[in-house]
């Protein structure tokens, strides 16, 4: 068994039908985990499916809408009952809605706030009774650079991310003494879905990021695999707590 060894482990990766929770899965997939992905969209999931289980892997996907309380916990329970076990938790699932905060309404703040924020309190919570009893877990969230920087189209969509950063500095405070390491990664500017339609929203956004980044490129869900990888193995067993930029450098970017 190496430090980045995953076989025997199960990880739950939500949002894990596309983008960047598929690009964690296949690495998590690569290095032995059975992956879980979990969702709302079927048919994404079946394509993401099959791609995973040419990697060898056990994968399967459970339904999942993380806007209702209910569902996330029902999920996590799924996964436990079926596998026996819950190692790694991938808090991914995001949304945004880009528009001045003048214009952005209660509902979609809430949207956004419980989509990004809330569902990884959720599931982080539904998580941790699983993960002491088998002695430790890893718990990834996913945040931004909007973790870091403002945007005059994304208050509600900065507020949690940045909140997801201090949810991880607290959570994993309070369950390291459990052996349980809570991670945050910043992805920069990634091509998926979610950035596409912010491409077609916002102009010159596609050019702007090749400026910036010292990388010359936009990232994909596959430069995630590795950080996935290592946060949710034994190699970061002494790392909690922090948030990992994973951009190409456009947050050391002068
Ligand atoms: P995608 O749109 O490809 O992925 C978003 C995922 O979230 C989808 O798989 C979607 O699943 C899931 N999701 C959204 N709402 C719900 C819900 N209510 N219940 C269950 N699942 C839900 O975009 P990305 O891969 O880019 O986004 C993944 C994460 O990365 C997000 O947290 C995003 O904020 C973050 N991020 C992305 C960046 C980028 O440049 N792309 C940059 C920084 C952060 P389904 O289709 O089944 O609804």
């Amino acid at each position: 068994m190496t430090i980045f060894d995953l076989q025997k482990r199960v990880a739950f990766i939500t949002g894990g039908n596309g983008g960047i929770g598929l690009g964690m899965a296949k690495g998590f997939a690569s290095s032995g985990a059975t992956v879980v992905i979990a969702g709302r969209n079927q048919t994404k999931a079946q394509s993401a499916l099959s791609e995973l289980r040419l990697l060898g892997a056990q994968a399967e996907f459970v339904e999942l809408d993380v806007l209702i309380e209910a569902s996330c916990y029902r999920a996590i329970e799924h996964a436990v009952e079926r596998y026996g076990r819950l190692d790694v938790l991938v808090n991914n699932a995001g949304t945004s809605v880009r528009k001045p905060p003048e214009d952005l309404t209660a509902q979609d703040w809430h949207l956004v706030m419980n989509t990004n924020l809330t569902s990884a309190f959720l599931c982080s919570h539904a998580a941790y009774p699983h993960m002491l009893r088998a002695g430790g877990g890893k718990i990834i969230n996913i945040g931004s650079m909007m973790s870091i920087f403002g945007m005059p189209y994304a208050t509600a969509y900065a507020a949690s991310k940045g909140g997801i950063v201090q949810m991880t500095r607290a959570m994993a405070t309070a369950w390291a003494k459990d052996n349980i390491q809570v991670n945050t990664i910043l992805p920069g500017w990634i091509d998926t879905d979610l950035s596409r339609s912010a491409r077609q929203q916002v102009s010159g956004l596609h050019e702007k990021v090749l400026a910036r980044t010292p990388a010359q490129r936009w990232g994909t869900p596959e430069d995630f695999a590795g950080i996935a990888v290592f946060l949710g193995s034994p190699a970061s067993n002494f790392i909690t707590g922090v948030a990992i930029p994973v951009d190409g450098g456009y947050s050391i970017q002068g």
